[in-house]
């Protein structure tokens, strides 16, 4: 039996009993303040890959999320006690890839590790890291912030390695399979969102000097398949047409906001996008989670949870 499934008896009952009381609470209340609801204003928020993502997929989440700050406890992917221990498994790596660019040995990371999947994933991250990464800077967990139309916008990224002057490579660790298909990973926020703004904030890794999209390689890097990265390179096409893509999707939020409409347009992709969003029963798109098993090789778990963006410690270098 699996690790998770050991846990998932009285765990997962518990939380589904915690999460339908809490539903029910909150159905009750949220009928009675709605219209009470602090809205967000739209001048006040950052925008990211992950909020932008949320609106690219369905404007109503966007605006119950991050406008209106509606939490809805409803379990978005069962079972629940495999996505935590899922969750938990990424997220510990990430920390120990951080703790490793810090300077921590990768002997005292890796005492105590008493999982066969992380421990997989550590392995293949000390043997088979991105190739020929630079060696002039490195840093892990590191945030910029670019002005964009009237807002900002913020990238945080796993990894940035620069030879100032001369190349900078962001990497991302993906603790979830290779995508089969990749192009949905590349028409993402995420591709975007991120050489964007280091391109647009990130001269501080350049030696002061203004980076140059040509400049700019992303690697998606694949904890279970780390000899197969996504290598994905930037030129200054790509960025002109990225500056376009983003400013379309603000103004656009801008607009939706400057009309005042009650209700955002609710995404048609019920099957998919609905099937994992906490809002299903407040949207009538049903109730039961999504299933674990269903779940896209292309979506991040990340995704699936909530960020909350001012726990990010934003570094804004302009
Ligand atoms: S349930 Fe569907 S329509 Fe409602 S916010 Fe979520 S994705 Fe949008």
């Amino acid at each position: 039996m699996s690790k998770w499934a050991s846990m998932q008896g009285a765990s997962e009952q518990g939380a589904n009993e915690q999460v339908s009381k809490g539903q029910v609470g909150k159905e009750a209340d949220f009928t009675r303040t709605l219209a009470e609801l602090q809205t967000c204003r739209l001048a006040d928020l950052q925008f990211s890959q992950h909020s932008l993502q949320d609106y690219a997929d369905c404007p109503r989440r966007f605006q119950l999320r991050y406008l209106l700050g509606v939490t809805w406890p409803a379990v978005k992917v069962e079972p629940i006690a495999e996505m935590e221990w899922r969750v938990r498994l990424g997220q510990r790596f990430h920390r120990m890839a951080h703790q490793h660019a810090l300077g921590i040995p990768a002997g005292r990371l890796e005492a105590g590790l008493d999982d066969e999947d992380l421990h997989r994933w550590w392995h293949n991250f000390l043997t088979a890291p991105p190739r020929d990464l630079p060696t002039g800077i490195r840093r892990a967990e590191v945030s910029l912030s670019a002005p964009l139309v009237g807002h900002r916008l913020i990238a945080r990224y796993d990894l940035l390695a620069a030879d100032p002057g001369e190349r900078l490579i962001i990497v991302d660790w993906k603790t979830r399979p290779r995508p089969r298909n990749t192009k949905r990973l590349l028409n993402k926020l995420q591709t975007v969102v991120y050489p964007y703004v280091l391109v647009e904030a990130g001269a501080v890794f350049n030696g002061g000097r203004s980076i140059q999209p040509e400049q700019v390689t992303m690697v998606y890097w694949f904890a279970h398949s780390p000899d197969d990265p996504l290598t994905l390179a930037y030129d200054a096409a790509r960025h002109a047409a990225n500056h376009e893509r983003l400013v379309t999707l603000i103004r656009e939020i801008a607009a939706r906001d400057d009309e005042n409409v009650q209700v955002w347009p609710l995404t048609d992709d019920v099957d998919r996008t609905c099937k994992f969003c906490a809002y299903r029963s407040l949207c009538e798109r049903g109730s039961i989670a999504g299933d674990l098993d269903d779940l896209e090789e292309d979506w991040e778990f990340e995704e699936i949870l909530d960020i909350d963006l001012e726990q990010i410690a934003e570094i804004a270098f302009r």
